[in-house]
C-alpha cells in the first residue's frame, strides 16, 4: 500500500442492491464513468454505474488536479471549453466541495526552442477563442519574482484546478442524488450478447439487463475487451504524485517546466510532481502493440523508464488471465484498486530541481507521496465512439488528461448512447484509427 489515502477499508458509500433491468450501464467510477452517467440520468436514463473498488480510488483521485485547456490537442479543445464552463457552473457548494477554482495555469519555458512550440501552439489555438498568452521574461518574473531560470511562459488566466480527491466523491454524491444507482465494489465481469448485441452486463453481484454499455474503465479497458475478442491498442503507464506540506504562496495556479509540475492546493501545500517521468512495466500488450505504439517511445525515451513485469494482479502482468467466465472472479475483483508504488528516485530529483527553482523556500518538506496508472493510445487521445459489438460506446485513453476534460466527455457519450448525432466532432477519437506505424501527428505540447 502507497500513501493514497483512498483504499478498501473505506467502507462503501454507494451500495445496495442491482437493478434487475436499466437503460445504460456503465463501467468505472472515475470522472469518465460518472460523469456520463449522471448526464444520461438527466436525461431520464435509468443508469447503473458499477465500480470495482471505490470511486475515484484509480487516476481520477490520483491526478494533479489540473483543468486546462492550455497545450492540449487541438482535436479536444471543443470539448474542454465545454468542460471548463461546466465546472464553473456546477451549483456553488458542490464547486467547492470539488475545490474547483479558475486560477490560470503556466508552462515555463527555460529554452527558446520551448517557446517556439508554445507560439506554435497558440497560432493554432486562437481560432478557438482561448485566453492564452505568451508571457515575456519580464513578465514572467513579475509573475515569479523569487524563482530562477525562466526565459518566458505560456500563460491561461480561465484555467482551472479540482481537487481530485474531493471532486469525484462530491460528484458521485449530486449524480446519485439525479438518480445514478451506483454500485461501488462490484466489478462487470462482461456483457451478455443477444444476437451480437447487448443485452446485459454479469457483475459480481449477478446480472443486470440493459442495451446500452459504457466502457469507461481506464487502464482496465484493453482487457475487457479483449476478453470481448475486441483489440484496443492501449497501454499503462506509472505517475508519481507528491504532496508537500504548507508552503508560502508562490502562484495562485499550476505551473510546470519541463522537469516538474506544481499545483497550490486549497490545503497550502502544493502537489509536486514529475512533469514527463513515467515507468511502463513491460507485459504482453506491450508486444502485442509495439508497432503503433513506438514511434511515441522514440519521441520520448528518456522520460520512460522501463521494467520488466508488472506487480501480480495488475492489467498487463503476465500472468493477468486474458479470458475468463462469467461465472467465476475476475481479474477486476482480484485487483479492487491499482495502487502502483512511487518512483522515490523521480520523486527526490523533483524536491531539487523545486528547490533549484524556489531557492527561498529549498527543499519542501513532502507528507504523502503516491503513483497511478495513466492510461494511454498510440496518439495520446482518447477512444470515444461505439465499439464494434452494438450497444457498447467506448471511453478510455484519455491517457493524462481526462480529469479537467471529463464533464465535458459526458455530453458527446450521451449523445452516442442516445443514438444522436455527437455535438462535436469526434473523428479523432474514433475506433479502429491507429494505423500500424503512424498516427495522426498530435498537435498537443
Ligand atoms: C499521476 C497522474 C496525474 C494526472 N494529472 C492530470 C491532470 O492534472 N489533469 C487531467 O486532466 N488529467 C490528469 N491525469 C489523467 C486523469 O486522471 C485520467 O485521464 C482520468 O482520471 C481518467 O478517468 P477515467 O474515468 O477514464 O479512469 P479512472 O479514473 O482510472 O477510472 C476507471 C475506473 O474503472 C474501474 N473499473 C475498471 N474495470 C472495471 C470493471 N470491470 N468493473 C467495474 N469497475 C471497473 C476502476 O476501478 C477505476 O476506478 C493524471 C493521471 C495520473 C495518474
Amino acid at each position: 500500500m502507497t500513501g493514497f489515502p483512498i483504499t478498501l477499508a473505506a467502507p462503501r458509500e454507494h451500495h445496495g442492491p442491482l437493478p434487475d433491468a436499466v437503460d445504460v450501464t456503465v463501467i468505472g467510477g472515475g470522472i469518465i464513468g460518472l460523469m456520463a452517467a449522471w448526464a444520461l440520468a438527466r436525461e431520464s436514463q435509468r443508469v447503473l454505474l458499477c465500480e470495482k473498488g471505490r470511486m475515484a480510488g484509480e487516476q481520477s483521485g490520483r491526478n494533479w488536479g489540473w483543468v486546462r485547456q492550455q497545450g492540449r490537442d487541438l482535436a479536444e479543445l471543443p470539448m474542454m471549453i465545454d468542460a471548463l464552463r461546466l465546472w464553473r457552473d456546477l451549483p456553488p457548494g458542490l464547486r467547492q466541495a470539488a475545490g474547483f477554482r479558475q486560477t490560470g495555469i503556466t508552462y515555463l519555458a527555460r529554452t527558446e526552442a520551448q517557446l517556439a512550440a508554445y507560439q506554435r501552439w497558440l497560432d493554432g489555438a486562437r481560432p478557438h477563442g482561448v485566453d492564452t498568452v505568451l508571457l515575456s521574461r519580464r513578465q514572467t518574473e513579475t509573475m515569479l519574482p523569487n524563482a530562477a531560470g525562466w526565459i518566458g511562459a505560456l500563460h491561461t488566466p480561465s484555467d482551472g484546478q479540482a481537487e481530485p480527491l474531493a471532486a469525484v466523491p462530491a460528484l458521485a454524491r449530486a449524480a446519485a442524488a439525479d438518480g445514478v444507482t451506483i454500485r461501488e465494489g462490484c466489478a462487470v465481469r462482461g456483457l451478455h450478447l443477444s444476437a451480437g448485441q447487448v443485452a446485459g452486463v454479469e457483475t459480481e453481484a449477478g446480472p443486470v439487463r440493459c442495451t446500452r454499455v459504457i466502457l469507461a474503465a481506464g487502464a482496465w479497458s484493453a482487457l475487457f475487451l479483449r476478453a470481448h475478442g475486441l483489440s484496443l491498442p492501449q497501454l499503462a503507464v506509472t505517475s508519481s504524485v507528491s504532496v508537500t506540506g504548507p508552503l508560502p504562496e508562490l502562484l495562485p495556479g499550476a505551473a510546470a517546466d519541463d522537469r516538474f509540475a506544481i499545483r497550490r492546493r486549497g490545503d497550502g501545500g502544493y502537489t509536486l510532481t514529475p512533469w514527463s517521468r513515467h515507468e511502463f512495466h513491460i507485459g504482453p500488450a506491450a508486444f502485442r502493440h509495439l508497432l503503433p505504439f513506438l514511434p511515441q517511445f522514440l519521441a520520448d525515451p528518456a522520460s520512460t523508464r522501463f521494467r520488466m513485469a508488472a506487480p501480480k494482479g495488475f492489467p498487463d502482468a503476465w500472468r493477468t488471465p486474458r479470458r475468463w467466465r462469467l461465472s467465476s472472479a475476475t481479474p477486476f475483483e482480484t485487483c479492487r484498486i491499482l495502487d502502483p508504488q512511487p518512483d522515490r528516485r523521480a520523486l527526490d530529483g523533483i524536491r531539487r530541481c523545486f528547490a533549484d527553482a524556489f531557492p527561498d523556500i529549498g527543499l519542501p518538506p513532502i507528507g504523502r507521496t503516491w503513483a497511478g496508472m495513466i492510461d494511454v493510445t498510440p496518439d495520446s487521445l482518447p477512444v470515444i465512439d461505439h465499439a464494434p459489438i452494438p450497444g457498447l460506446i467506448v471511453a478510455t485513453g484519455m491517457s493524462g488528461h481526462g480529469f479537467g476534460i471529463g464533464p465535458g466527455v459526458a455530453g458527446p457519450l450521451a449523445d452516442l448512447a442516445m443514438g444522436r448525432a455527437p455535438r462535436h466532432d469526434l473523428s479523432a477519437f474514433r475506433w479502429g484509427r491507429f494505423g500500424r506505424f503512424r498516427q495522426r501527428p498530435s498537435t498537443a505540447i
